[in-house]
């Protein structure tokens, strides 16, 4: 069997909006809506491929606006070729510009969507796997201890059973009496992830894990507890607690993932499309960290259904190594702009047995413009 070549025809990027269902507060921001770009690559045969990315300034350094000047340098190289020179495509998005990880992702996971579209087949099957089913947990917001007691309550409540709690905005003794609090209210049966995203030193991290530890927690995770640069106080920490520790900040790519893993400095590896600049690098990351033995933690930053979709499906084909998901973005949203999808119940996310991503439209985008001939 070949296939005939499929052109791409046209490459066309708007803007969504989405009110949250509360403040999203970490050490590092407080975000009250989601603002992402949405990329749709359309084929001369009809299909649609969906891409998103959203622009976490703090993070990888990504704007709206620098966002859509990376498309406009990018997005007109793809016109007009065939999505069966599949990698050279991707070259072509990463050879382009340095940085810009995000819109990056976008394409890629357009371009991932198309190719499993030209094969009939849902991506996580294309990327190789069978079971598409996967437990996202839900993250915490930095609050007063009260409001966090409450959420956790909630969020077991809604059915997660693993919660990634926002530390290191706060003091750290107050850090310790919040994870405390929330785990007297929840119970043991309930995983409990720390992400302190940069907010503590080293000193105060350990310090942190071990008041923990005499209040008789056990805490599943504990992710990037120092600056996202500083590896000697990333290393100190993972040397001085039993709690894994997971590098999010620290890790963008597969260099940066063999550092960390090659000199101990961190236990595993947070894998984020916005981060390794879409599906190919993440792949990258997952398999070193398979050479290294070690599982990761597939994430988000705060996406909506397109792009976590996207990770859900690599997440599912890859479930040897992904052993934690932190896919909560779509349930924060007050309400979804796309049609298909993943869906959710509770902490359980499940593909459609749809070809590509399953996503069929978007609604109520902005600002649109089109790339083509
Ligand atoms: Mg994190």
């Amino acid at each position: 069997m070949t296939f005939l070549p499929i052109q791409i025809k046209s490459v066309t990027v708007g803007e969504v909006n989405i009110p949250l269902k509360a403040p999203f507060r970490t050490a590092l921001r407080t975000v009250h809506a989601l603002y992402a770009l949405v990329v749709v690559i359309e084929t001369h045969n009809g299909l649609k491929g969906y891409g998103e990315a959203t622009a976490t300034a703090v993070i990888t350094g990504d704007l709206l606006g620098s966002m859509r000047a990376a498309l406009d340098l990018i997005a007109p190289r793809l016109i007009g070729r065939d999505l069966r020179d599949f990698n050279a495509l991707l070259r072509t998005i990463h050879q382009a510009a340095r940085h810009h990880n995000s819109v990056k992702a976008a394409l890629e996971i357009a371009l991932f969507d198309l190719r499993a579209q030209q094969f009939g087949v849902p991506l996580y099957q294309l990327l190789g796997g069978g079971d598409p089913q996967i437990k996202t947990d839900v993250t915490i917001s930095v609050n007063d201890q009260d409001a966090m007691v409450a959420a956790a309550v909630d969020a077991v409540s809604q059915g997660f059973d693993s919660l990634k709690i926002k530390v290191g905005g706060q003091s750290w003794q107050d850090d310790v009496h919040s994870v405390v609090a929330i785990y007297r209210a929840v119970g043991r049966h309930v995983a409990l992830r720390l992400d302190a995203n940069q907010g503590w030193t080293a000193k105060q991290a350990v310090q942190v894990m071990r008041g923990l530890d005499a209040a008789g927690l056990v805490v599943e995770l504990l992710e990037q507890p120092v600056n996202a640069r500083d590896l000697a106080g990333l290393k100190f920490v993972t040397d001085n607690t039993l709690t894994p520790v997971v590098a999010d900040e620290s890790v963008f790519d597969a260099h940066d993932a063999l550092q960390i893993l090659s000199t101990n400095s961190a236990n595993l590896i947070n894998v984020k499309l916005m981060k390794t600049g879409g599906i190919s690098g993440a792949i990258e990351v997952i398999q070193l960290a398979r050479l290294f033995q070690r599982p990761v933690m597939m994430s988000c930053m705060l996406e909506g259904v397109i792009s976590v979709t996207a990770a859900a499906h690599l997440a599912v084909a890859h479930d040897d190594v992904v052993q934690y998901c932190d896919l909560d973005g779509p349930y924060l949203c007050d309400r979804q702009v796309v049609d298909g999808g993943m869906t959710q119940q509770g902490s359980w996310i499940t593909l459609a047995d749809a070809p590509g991503l399953g996503i069929t439209a978007v609604h109520g985008w902005t600002n649109t413009k089109v790339y083509d001939v």
